[in-house]
């Protein structure tokens, strides 16, 4: 992103303590970082890193304890408008008494999109997810990937500027997985959306992501971020097997391991709002 232009997505500062019964745990300590217009960015870390934390915070599901989110200049304080979300559990994120039709539509109608606009959408959603044919099944009769198609194709239906996915293929299998990073890829080039994509695959943050964010563990900072100057037009045999992939996943697992061990960046990761 260029110093000049607008950031989709900015997170300054933000902090996270969660309060239990007698006890507080600082999740996040100081998270910094902008998200331009159209970019692709991947988020990794070890499991615990606080990405879930993290997300919710981004999503407005969440409130956090100091600094801010702040989406297109406006303060996150409650799920924002222009942003929609894939979870990892695709099973439990559509209604299985709807028709895939249905759900894709659903979030329209809430949005009050007229009828024969959210018609549109809903078709070509499917059509770009492969999945016109299915539009009259029910979630239920799906295999799990093309469950999973659906969820990103309700996401692509609403027009969502930001674009958050949360480990969205960590359940399904690998060719299946391959598959869905590629919809990925091609949809984002396609839409322009902006896309926030959280995993602990390090592969997959390479080969999906124009830069990876890799944070430390809890109590979570940015501990470095890695651009990916991978040729924009990937596919999985090629790119994966280019020397520069396999340079940059040396890179981002070679920082994974150290935010398992407890690294921390040299100098404090510069704050936004105060806290
Ligand atoms: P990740 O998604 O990277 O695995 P999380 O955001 O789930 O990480 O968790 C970050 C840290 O915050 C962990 O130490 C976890 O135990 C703690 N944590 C997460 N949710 C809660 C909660 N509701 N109450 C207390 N601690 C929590």
């Amino acid at each position: 992103m260029t110093a000049d232009s607008v950031a989709m997505l900015d997170v300054r500062g933000l902090r996270k303590v969660y309060q239990g019964r007698g006890r507080s745990v600082e999740a996040v300590r100081d998270l910094t970082f902008t998200v331009g217009p159209g970019e692709l960015v991947c988020i990794v870390g070890p499991s615990g890193a606080g990405k879930t934390t993290l997300l919710k915070c981004i999503a407005g599901l969440l409130d956090s304890t100091g600094g801010a989110v702040v989406l297109e200049g406006e303060r996150v304080t409650g799920p924002p408008p222009g942003m929609a979300v894939v979870f990892q559990e695709y099973g439990r994120s559509l209604f299985p008494w709807m028709t895939v039709r249905q759900n894709v539509e659903l979030p329209l109608k809430e949005k009050r999109v007229p009828r024969a606009r959210r018609q549109v959408l809903v078709r070509e959603a499917l059509e770009a997810v492969g999945l016109a044919e299915a539009q009259d099944a029910h979630p239920w009769q799906l295999s799990g990937g093309m469950q999973q198609r659906v969820a990103i194709a309700r996401a692509v239906a609403y027009e969502p500027h930001l674009l958050l996915m949360d480990e969205p293929f960590a359940a399904v299998d690998a060719q299946t997985r391959a598959d869905l990073e590629d919809l990925v890829r091609s949809l984002w080039r396609r839409l322009g959306v902006t896309v926030l994509f959280v995993t602990h695959d390090i592969d997959e943050s390479v080969y999906l992501g124009q830069r990876v964010i890799v944070l430390s563990d809890s109590p979570t900072v940015v501990l470095e971020e890695v651009a990916i100057d991978l040729p924009d037009e990937r596919d999985q045999l090629t790119t994966r097997s280019l020397p520069r992939f396999a340079q940059l996943r040396g890179q981002v697992y070679e920082l994974v391991q150290q935010a398992k061990s407890g690294h921390r960046p040299a100098s404090p990761a510069p704050t936004g709002a105060g806290h």
